[in-house]
């Protein structure tokens, strides 16, 4: 598989212009106090979607040919990818089908529906979802869109991070949540071409660490998928975002369950911003590293705000943070 370039980004960049507005970089003198840090939040739960995935299922939808449009789409997914391309494919009248697994978040699975998407929930956990995904494209000719191995799809999500760079030059940090690893790749990939002296740092759960132990691994392996953060549920590693990550990751940190639920709840407080679990996961890792970044400017994607309404109902019982 061909990996995805700047070029390619700067392409997509010109590509989704009309389409997506870009999200804000905005700075909240309570998440400094609480952190320690210079944090910006890149705020890609603002997205038509609710999350950054949308970048990549718009550029993906464009690059399809005529016959692939004709036969349509297929994708797996625990809601964000899912939407991402029912919302792609509704924007270019290409007819979408979606696994999910079973008793999905409610609200991802609504939004895909309203979105004109054909809904199968099939599996227990994603992994699940994904082997129906690849039988029910076979019969049906579809063009199945996998949620990490595909080029296009690194090239769309890349250009939050050219947004990124030009929205705040003098950055040392970024923390990307990570669960296929395609943002993660994405901002590394723009990082070394347009920012080299910005870490790039991705953040997974440890209660579904597929994607961190296969950097730290240099293969890729499987591991169990537990976490409650959807967005960060996958338990396998991805070949194309693994060699990319291999190429550009500065580190890769975990962080606990517990801790994304408190970094919820801080977002919530000092930034006003409802951020599902996935989109707390780099927060919480700025936190649970403090020393390790304190005075530094860092940069926290808030990957998507999709919380389900129980995880709304949880969020002020976390114990809070600063
Ligand atoms: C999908 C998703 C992630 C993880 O992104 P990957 O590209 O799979 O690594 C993080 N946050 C949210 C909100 C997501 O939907």
């Amino acid at each position: 598989m061909r990996l995805p370039t700047i070029t390619d980004v700067l392409h997509a960049r010109q590509l989704l212009r009309p389409l997506l507005s870009p999200t804000p970089l905005s700075a909240y003198p309570a998440l400094d106090a609480a952190t320690g840090a210079k944090v910006r939040v890149k705020h890609e739960n603002v997205q038509p979607t609710g999350a950054f995935k949308v970048r990549g299922g718009l550029n993906l939808l464009a690059s399809l040919d005529p016959a692939e449009r004709a036969r349509g789409v297929l994708g797996y997914s625990t809601g964000n990818h899912a939407q991402s391309l029912a919302y792609a494919a509704a924007h270019h009248g290409v007819p979408c089908t979606i696994v999910m697994p079973e008793r999905p978040n409610p609200a991802k699975a609504r939004a895909v529906r309203d979105l004109g998407a054909e809904l199968i929930e099939y599996g227990e956990r994603f992994d699940e979802s994904r082997a129906h995904a690849e039988t029910v494209a076979a019969e049906r000719g579809m063009r199945l869109v996998s949620a990490a191995n595909e080029p296009a799809i690194i090239a769309g999500v890349a250009t939050a991070y050219v947004e990124l760079f030009e929205q705040a030059p003098g950055l040392d940090v970024v923390l990307v949540p990570a669960g296929s690893g395609t943002g993660a790749a994405a901002a590394a990939l723009v990082a070394a071409a347009l920012a080299p002296d910005c870490e790039v740092i991705a953040v997974q759960s440890s209660a579904a660490p597929a994607a961190h132990d296969s950097w730290r691994a240099g293969e890729l392996v499987d591991r169990p998928n537990r976490t409650a953060a959807e967005g960060l549920a996958t338990g396998s590693g991805f070949a194309l975002t693994q060699r990319l990550l291999r190429a550009g990751l500065t580190d890769f940190l975990l962080v606990e369950d517990a801790e994304i639920a408190r970094a919820q709840r801080l977002f919530l407080r000092a930034a006003h911003t409802v951020a599902e679990g996935a989109g707390a996961a780099a927060l919480a890792a700025l936190v649970a590293n403090r020393d390790r970044f304190a005075g530094r400017s860092v940069a926290v994607v808030c990957s998507g705000g999709n919380a389900s309404e129980a995880e709304l109902n949880s969020m002020g019982r976390a114990a809070p943070i600063g």
